[in-house]
């Protein structure tokens, strides 16, 4: 059986150019074992004849030759339009492979990884392996396309013309989650049966003039397609369009035209297209180039609503310094290194650090060329924003867009469902840990109706609730099934100004509800199983401030999520341990900080338990606290955070109260205490204190604690 031919009925042609005969020998064997047909020389002459006569899919280039080097071949190779699998191989060192790799993506080149010599049969195995998979950046383009001529300039005004230029979208999808993000505009030429590549007939149209009139077509056809998108959100598959942008490449040399951008502005308002939909994607040396003119007009794009991209990221120069004095609001990091990142780890760091440097600058990150799962993984593990490339679709004309993502969110919503029915949320007793986060968020919002919801396919239950009846609601009847079509949260201000929800039973019936904000709530592998939402019976808004509160308290619903797996209690007494406590006390922590609330440390231990223990027997030292806790727990409020810090010490954390809550809850304490001690045969002391968090931080807190050890006092002496 042929071991390469898995969907081919071909074998696989590997050509070797290597100066070294004994090492192109050993490649050569080693192809032929895995099945490939093998042709080897060590003449860059004869090499090109044989990349013309013969097609391989694959050649294995090494990078030092006598006489023209490795980067020259690819130089010539990406000049003849070669679309095969590349190979690069050398002797020289890490840093200068991955240079190589580098500029193999560069020049457009399919770069299957690099082999350092001396190599192990394996390591070339795995690379021979990925042949034919690898998605082909030529693939467009037609095999005889190879070495054809190129168009001129009087070529491309025939057809800018002829209106011969069409357009094809690529999505771009939100990488946590896998929602659709928008789609960026590509221009696609078909010249006498060829598809000529962008990147050719882009230079023309720069280099002649041709390019605003280029621009204008590609625009004017991406946008009354852009404006048509609302018919089609109307299904409840695509309803996810609706928030979509739309991504269209200006070349620097259009921004000096006014009249251009002009035109742009009124059509958008013509065809009724939110300003903020359409994201201008500029290179990162063309803003180089044209730097102080192009200030200006991207400045007043901004200004209008539009929102800016820097594309190619990580390309060109003095990216820094452009980055903070233009009002770009998304970083897209070059395929290049993406692509490359697979095999290269310093590509693997130019990928971080350009996220990182998108996120510092408050800009989104949107990584292009992913071609594989793999790096998919990556770049979620990086807190990449978004991800465009060939493993999430390829560019498509306009029209198949719509079956596309019917099919691809129908799949979603299957993984879904999937996640729901395992998540713990569903179908399980109340659960203490959410009710807390359900309350602070009532408390903190001040709303008197705050949810956290899971969807399944007919229903919305509710897992944790206050201030409705209610425990579940039909899903076509919920906000829910609207929230979790996005990443974002869904502000409803007033449900009866918004058509979507006026008609909702929740709405017209006896709850009344005027006011919705919420947001999904999400596992670890992305999928949106419901939300936690605040409701109000009046319409109101939401301020920034609360609608981040809101977002942190969802991650916080998150984390109870994903803490499932882990035995998350104290076994003893049911109380998370210190580490939990201290890890959900941070969180909370930052939250009242958000919101300017003031914190506050309780603290209850049980003096006698080690004289208990050692006078009577552990069993009843365990009942004593157990009794302890108990009275903690039916004293505390659903929005306290309780834990179960060193042996004896029980903490409590309360957001927002004021001073005299102190000594109630202290009041009450004693007085429980009392009555326990009448039931009890040990007599026990508990101390009590508190202290009220200033800075809202881990040290603060443990020297809040440190402060509340220190002035416990008796509660009851006996
Ligand atoms: P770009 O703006 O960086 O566009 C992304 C390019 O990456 C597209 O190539 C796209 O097909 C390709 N691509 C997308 N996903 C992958 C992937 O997973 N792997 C690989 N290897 N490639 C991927 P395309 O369509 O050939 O366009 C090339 C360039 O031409 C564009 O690069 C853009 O700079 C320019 N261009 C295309 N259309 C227009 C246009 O309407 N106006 C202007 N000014 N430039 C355009
Ligand atoms: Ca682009
Ligand atoms: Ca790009």
């Amino acid at each position: 059986m042929k071991k390469n031919s898995n969907s081919t009925e071909r074998q696989y042609r590997l050509l070797i150019l290597d100066d070294d005969a004994m090492a192109g020998d050993t490649i050569r064997k080693i192809g032929e074992y895995l099945d490939f047909q093998c042709k080897q020389t060590t003449s860059v002459t004869e090499f090109f004849t044989r990349v013309r006569d013969w097609n391989p899919d694959v050649v294995v280039l090494d990078l030092y030759m006598p006489g023209k080097d490795g980067l020259e071949v690819m130089s010539q190779l990406a000049d003849k339009g070669y679309g095969a699998d590349l190979i690069i191989t050398s002797g020289m060192g890490e840093r200068i492979l991955d240079a190589a790799l580098l500029s193999a993506s560069e020049y457009g080149l399919n770069p299957l990884g690099v082999l350092a010599k001396p190599f192990s049969i394996s390591d070339l195995r795995t690379l021979l392996n990925q042949v034919g998979k690898l998605t082909k950046n030529h693939k467009f383009f037609d095999q005889s396309d190879v070495f054809s001529v190129e168009p001129t300039s009087i070529d491309l005004k025939k057809a800018i013309d002829l209106s011969q230029i069409t357009v094809v979208y690529q999505p771009k999808v939100y990488c946590r989650t896998g929602t659709l993000a928008g789609f960026e505009v590509l221009a696609r030429w078909n010249w006498n049966d060829h598809w000529v590549s962008p990147d050719t007939f882009i230079v023309i149209a720069e280099d002649s003039g041709l390019i605003d009139d280029l621009t204008r077509l590609v625009i004017e056809q991406s946008l009354v397609w852009f404006a048509n998108i609302p018919q089609h959100a109307y299904y409840s598959n695509l309803r996810s369009m609706q928030y979509t942008t739309l991504s269209l490449n200006i070349s620097a040399k259009s921004l000096t035209n006014q009249d251009l951008l002009n035109w742009i502005v009124r059509r958008c308002d013509e065809l009724q297209i939110e300003r903020k939909k359409i994201i201008f994607e500029l290179t990162e040396t063309s803003a180089t180039s044209e730097f102080v003119s192009a200030l200006s007009t991207l400045t007043r794009l901004c200004i209008k609503g539009f929102h800016l991209s820097i594309d190619d990221f990580g390309t060109g120069y003095s990216s820094m310094v452009q980055l903070v004095r233009l009002p770009f609001t998304e970083i897209k990091v070059d395929k290049s290194f993406v692509i490359a990142n697979r095999n290269s780890a310093v590509s693997n760091v130019v990928v971080r650090s350009i996220i990182d440097l998108g996120h510092s600058l408050n800009m989104l990150s949107t990584a292009e060329g992913v071609e594989d799962e793999k790096t998919l993984d990556f770049l979620k593990e990086l807190g990449c924003d978004m991800a465009q490339g060939y493993h999430i679709a390829r560019p498509m004309p306009g029209e198949d867009v719509f079956s596309w993502l019917e099919q691809r969110e129908s799949n979603r919503e299957l993984s879904r469902l999937e996640s729901v029915k395992k998540s713990i949320f569903f179908d399980t007793a109340p659960d203490r840990d959410i009710d807390r986060l359900t309350q602070l968020a009532a408390q903190l919002l001040s709303v008197p109706v705050a949810l956290v919801t899971v969807l399944d396919q007919t229903t919305e239950w509710f897992k944790s609730k206050i201030g409705l009846s209610i425990t579940e609601l039909p899903r076509n009847q919920s906000f829910c099934t609207y929230t979790i079509e996005h990443d974002d949260i869904l502000i409803v201000e007033d449900t009866m100004k918004d058509k979507r929800f006026q008609s909702l039973d929740i709405v017209l019936g006896d709850e009344h509800i005027r006011f919705y904000a919420g947001y999904p709530l999400c596992t670890p592998n992305g999928n949106k199983i419901g939300t936690l939402c605040v409701l109000d019976r009046y319409p109101r808004s939401l301020s920034k401030t609360e609608a981040r509160a809101l977002k942190h308290l969802s991650s916080m619903v998150e984390f109870e999520l994903a803490e499932t797996l882990k035995p998350k209690n104290d076994q003893f007494s049911a109380l998370v341990d210190k580490k939990i406590f201290l890890m959900k006390a941070n969180y909370t922590l930052k939250l009242a900080a958000e919101m300017s609330q003031r914190a506050t440390l309780f603290y209850v231990v049980l003096n006698e338990l080690s004289l208990v223990n050692r006078h009577h027997d552990r069993a009843t030292g365990d009942h004593c606290l157990q009794c302890l806790v108990d009275v903690v727990m039916e004293l505390v409020e659903t929005s306290d955070l309780v834990g179960r810090y060193r042996g004896a010490e029980i903490v409590i954390l309360r957001v927002g109260e004021s001073e005299s809550t102190s000594q109630s809850l202290q009041n009450a304490v004693s007085q429980r205490l009392e009555q326990l001690n009448n039931k009890l045969t040990v007599p026990v002391r508990a101390l009590f204190s508190s202290a009220p968090l200033r800075l809202c931080s881990q040290t603060a807190l443990s020297e809040a604690l440190e402060e509340a050890r220190a002035s416990a006092k008796v509660i009851k002496d006996f």
